[in-house]
């Protein structure tokens, strides 16, 4: 009888239920019986088996009425943190969410999983906006997903008032603060809903916040009581890679032809290098599009629309590509070139993996690309702004640079400290550069910078070292300087390499923009007077790595057989067909992981496909006896 009155109470209005019985007994049965029913919801509906490191707790938090801020790396787990509660509390759940596609993303995700939610944004016609205030009203909807300018059209606050609202979920809330890297103007009204709302939870998430943003997040939306809840930023499925840029476009060729049939985004400064990219893949015969800001908004969406439906394999985008995109299976991210700063690289690398599954970043970089920023920064005109770019900057060419486990310096960036010595899961850990003492090179090449009087760049430095001859050097009277061919064993590669880390060390300091030429840094005195010497990283070249991490074991489900991979590619083949005929992404219907999982453990009915990891009741429903059918074959 109690456990009975405890479940009507709660069913009827928790959070009033919490404030009225404070005897802690009740309180913690009423827990104790929460938590049951989350778990058995998230198997029923998502058909996930437990919950993730932190999502237990948050879930009570929220269903205890009490607000929260949410920290967790993309790919964590975040949505589940509101839709899970959404689904038991009496009421809607409305959710802001920045953009148009992440909404319908996430709507046609949840109505697969059969949960009643919809989203209103600018796109809606008339007669669908109608129906949905009428379902909003009569409180048929779990969960409402909006931009944030919706809440502050006119009308809007009285429409609030006249229905049941459960939860307010806050997605992408770094948009908020001016120091994340997406700030939202409309982000800044949000405060007025703890106002219009006072006693419904606010749930604020978000994958990058610097404690700074965090602070902004409490601040901005006036929630000091909130909960704080951040998980580790360790993306442990991603492999992280950087590589010097030499041959760069082969490179990226041989890294895709060896993975044909994964997605993957390949991230390029400038439009016209994402149309070069793209054009040189197709002629290779690679399915890939081009994606950046200056394409028509209709070919924009087309082409992102061919990725997400699994039409291409490879998107080439400016960093304009991304953050409206949810698909879950981009299986690697490649950096043409340097992210401005870590969260840039945190995020776009952040983008790969979403599911769990093994997954490489790889990205390439030039102590070039460096300077040709650092000249772009220079014209900016605010003093406080530039300082601020240069030093993320810094951080940026520091963490490609050193070294050191690019896991660690990520997560130390940060402030977390990771607890291993070797994260196996990255080049430098899994393939350690070697040190080579290069102090001779680096005098030669110091004097040489000292000798031409500080008025060339790297490559007529490096030609002088090795004795070339042209009209120039003859011009200057190059040729007549002690410096002159003196470097014999080192290439022209090798010095190359050389100068770029000797300006990284500040030995080398490049000046100008236009025309830019070398002069002496900080630290070319000491090293030129034998007071230092200079060790270098020798990486070791990209196919010895290779072996190594297709050797290295994923997070993912292995294969021991070959008729489990076989009947893989048959399960992936049915939901291709499944997704075209229902218009929607393949991920949409099962994830990679759901299937690998059916080809590896072929259940036999519905009961034992209910087991597998993704499969709710509603798609086993829809979609159970086709699969099973497969299997069986
Ligand atoms: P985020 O919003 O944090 O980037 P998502 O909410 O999109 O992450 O979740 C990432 C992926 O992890 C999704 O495919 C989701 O279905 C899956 N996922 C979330 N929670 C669980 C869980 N408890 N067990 C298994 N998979 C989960
Ligand atoms: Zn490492």
């Amino acid at each position: 009888m109690g456990s009975c009155k405890i479940e009507f109470v709660f069913d009827q209005c928790y959070n009033s239920f919490v404030s009225l019985f404070t005897d802690v007994e009740t309180v913690s049965t009423c827990d104790h019986l929460s938590a049951e029913r989350s778990l058995a919801l998230l198997k029923q509906v998502f058909g996930y088996t437990s919950f993730r490191a932190q999502q237990a707790d948050i879930v009570a938090q929220v269903l205890a009425g009490k607000d929260a801020v949410v920290v967790m790396p993309t790919g964590g787990g975040k949505s589940l943190c509101y839709q899970l509660p959404a689904l038991q509390l009496e009421g809607t759940c409305i959710v802001v969410s920045p953009l148009i596609s992440l909404m319908q993303d996430q709507v046609m995700a949840l109505r697969q999983l059969g949960v009643a939610a919809r989203y209103w944004n600018s796109v809606l016609r008339m007669e669908d906006v109608k129906e949905l205030v009428g379902e909003l009203k009569a409180g048929q909807l779990d969960l409402l997903y909006l931009a944030p300018e919706r809440l502050m059209m006119e009308g809007f606050d009285e429409l609030l008032q006249q229905c049941r609202i459960s939860l307010i979920a806050i997605d992408e809330a770094h948009c908020i603060s001016e120091w994340g890297h997406e700030f939202r103007g409309d982000y800044r009204h949000l405060y007025r809903l703890k106002q219009q709302l006072p006693k419904v939870p606010i749930i604020a998430l978000t994958a990058t916040a610097t404690p700074r943003v965090v602070k902004d997040i409490y601040d901005q939306l006036q929630i000091e009581d909130a909960a704080f809840f951040q998980s580790s930023f360790d993306r442990e499925n991603l492999f992280y890679e950087i590589r010097a840029k030499a041959n760069t476009f082969q490179q990226i060729l041989h890294f895709i032809q060896d993975r044909s049939g994964q997605a993957g985004i390949i991230y390029a400064q400038s439009r016209k290098q994402v149309m070069a990219i793209s054009e040189k893949l197709q002629q290779k015969g690679i399915l890939a599009l081009p994606y950046h800001a200056g394409l028509s908004v209709q070919e924009r969406e087309a082409n992102q629309e061919a990725f997400i439906h699994d039409r291409v394999a490879v998107i080439v985008a400016t960093i304009a590509f991304g953050m409206g995109i949810n698909k879950p299976d981009v299986r690697f991210v490649i950096h043409h070139d340097l992210p401005k700063t870590i969260e840039n690289y945190y995020q776009e690398t952040g983008r790969a993996g979403r599911d769990g599954e093994a997954s490489h970043c790889l990205l390439f970089f030039s102590y070039g690309d460096t300077h040709k920023y650092l000249g772009f920064i220079e014209q900016m005109d605010d003093a406080t702004e530039r300082k601020h770019a240069q030093h993320k900057l810094q951080q940026m060419s520091r963490f490609v640079s050193q070294p050191l486990c690019r896991r660690k310096q990520l997560l130390q960036y940060f402030e977390e400290v990771y607890p291993k010595v070797n994260c196996q899961r990255c080049d430098i850990c899994v393939n350690p550069p070697k040190m080579r003492d290069v102090t001779l090179e680096s005098q030669k090449i110091l004097s040489c910078i000292y000798r031409v009087k500080q008025r060339f760049g790297a490559q007529m430095i490096v030609d002088v070292l090795k004795g070339k001859s042209s009209p120039k050097i003859t011009q200057y009277g190059l040729d007549t300087l002690s410096v002159y061919g003196i470097e014999e064993s080192a290439s022209i590669a090798q010095l190359r390499d050389m100068i770029q880390y000797l300006t990284f060390i500040e030995a080398v300091k490049v000046v100008g923009t236009e025309y830019p030429v070398l002069a002496l840094g900080s630290e070319a005195k000491q090293i030129l007077k034998g007071e230092k010497t200079v060790t270098m990283p020798v990486f070791q070249g990209p196919k010895q790595l290779d072996k190594r991490v297709t050797s290295s074991k994923g997070t993912g489900v292995g294969f021991a057989s070959g008729s489990a991979r076989e009947l893989y590619g048959r399960l992936r083949s049915l939901r291709t067909r499944l997704a075209k005929e229902k218009g929607v992404p393949p991920y949409i219907i099962f994830h990679d992981r759901s299937l690998k999982e059916m080809a590896v453990e072929q259940p036999q009915d519905l009961q034992a496909l209910l087991m597998i990891s993704g499969v709710g009741e509603t798609k086993a429903q829809r979609y159970g006896q086709l699969f099973l059918a497969a299997i069986r074959e």
